[in-house]
């Protein structure tokens, strides 16, 4: 049985981390190059646009999808952002921020049908974070990255659990780091919490040392990975196939 996650709930990444397509293909063969595609407004509009500005999922958007696992029998993994950050680097609870959503989720957690994960405090590397004129800024949309402090890491983990715990009143058991970057720092941040999986599609991004008592889970296997990029853009009949063909 695979399992769903749907990540990037609460992430100001939907609206900060923009990029545009360079190389469009035809049948994976490339018949174009733009360079200029990361400069400037390219990157936000079709057809350069590849990811970039969307909103956030409404509370009907969720009711609809919520249904619709409820229909397959699924209890996706919801990977939440604890706080969305301002334009200027402001942080907000996820709950302040988007009331409604948080509402809909919160009594979707307390009725088992989906499980909350932790996809961080920021996704990003605030004051970093805003997009470029003339390149992308991907990187800078990871928030575990080795170069970053220890101090960091420990307060972007305990304050994303205290966020979520105390906002869904459970315990939150799976970290998803940002972007697939986590660090043997992360590990050592998540000891003496909650959290008792890393979910990823890599290790830590600075070495192979071992875990003790974190479970590192490979996404790569049995995972339907989806963001709400999918879900905000996409359909429910396409979303249908997609649970159809993973079952
Ligand atoms: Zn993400």
């Amino acid at each position: 049985m695979k399992i769903l996650r749907i990540d990037d709930v609460g992430a100001s990444s939907k609206h900060f981390n923009q990029h545009g397509r360079k190389v469009f293909r035809f049948k994976g063969v490339p018949f174009f190059y733009f360079p200029l595609a990361n400069f400037w407004f390219f990157k936000r509009v079709w057809p350069f646009k590849r990811w970039g500005v969307y909103d956030e999922l409404s509370t009907s958007e969720w009711n609809k999808y919520l249904q619709l696992f409820d229909k397959y029998q699924i209890v996706p993994i919801v990977a939440v952002t604890a706080c969305w950050v301002e334009k200027n680097g402001v942080f907000v609870p996820f709950y302040l921020k988007f009331p409604d959503e948080a509402e809909v989720l919160k009594k979707a957690v307390k009725n088992g049908k989906i499980t909350i994960a932790n996809h961080g405090l920021t996704h990003c590397v605030v004051g970093n974070h805003l997009p470029k004129i003339w390149s992308r800024n991907n990187d800078n949309h990871r928030e575990f990255w080795p170069y970053l402090s220890q101090s960091w890491h420990n307060e972007h983990i305990s304050r994303s659990q205290e966020i979520l715990e105390g906002y869904f009143g459970v315990p939150v058991e799976i970290l998803v780091p940002p972007g697939n970057i986590w660090s043997y720092k992360t590990y050592l941040a998540v000891l003496n919490t909650n959290i008792k999986k890393i979910i990823c599609g890599r290790y830590m991004a600075d070495g192979e040392k071992k875990m003790d008592g974190i479970e590192f889970v490979d996404d790569k296997e049995n995972f339907l990975l989806l963001h709400d990029r999918d879900l905000k853009l996409k359909d429910e009949d396409w979303l249908t196939k997609q649970l159809l063909s993973f079952k």
